[in-house]
């Protein structure tokens, strides 16, 4: 079920090391979207936070990095390059589902 993105150079918002500045650009479609995560810098290697928030009004989609976990309410506050509007202006998740890592 592996899919070849690589004719489609670019697709993807680039997430880029808060640490170093190296730029992300891997197929995002595996990465769920509008909510935080965390992975290791490619270069650096040392670990970040990010989200890859996509607009449910334009489509419009951006990765935002942190060097430290922010909270998750974080992600209410950003808003869309595109259009302005908060990517989470509605709660489509009726699910809280805390996810506590005490890194
Ligand atoms: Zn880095
Ligand atoms: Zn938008």
């Amino acid at each position: 079920m592996l899919k070849v993105l690589s004719e489609e150079g670019g697709m993807g918002p680039a997430l880029a090391c808060p640490h170093c500045g190296f730029a992300h650009t891997d197929p995002w479609e595996v990465l769920e979207q509008n909510r935080l995560d965390e992975m290791h810098c490619g270069e650096c290697r040392k670990p970040f936070a990010f989200a890859l928030m996509e607009c449910d009004h334009c489509g419009a989609e951006k990765g935002f990095t942190w060097a430290h976990r922010p909270a998750d309410a974080t992600l209410d506050l950003l808003n869309c390059e595109s259009c302005g509007r908060l990517y989470r202006q509605a709660d489509e998740s009726p699910n809280q589902d805390p996810d506590p890592e005490g890194l």
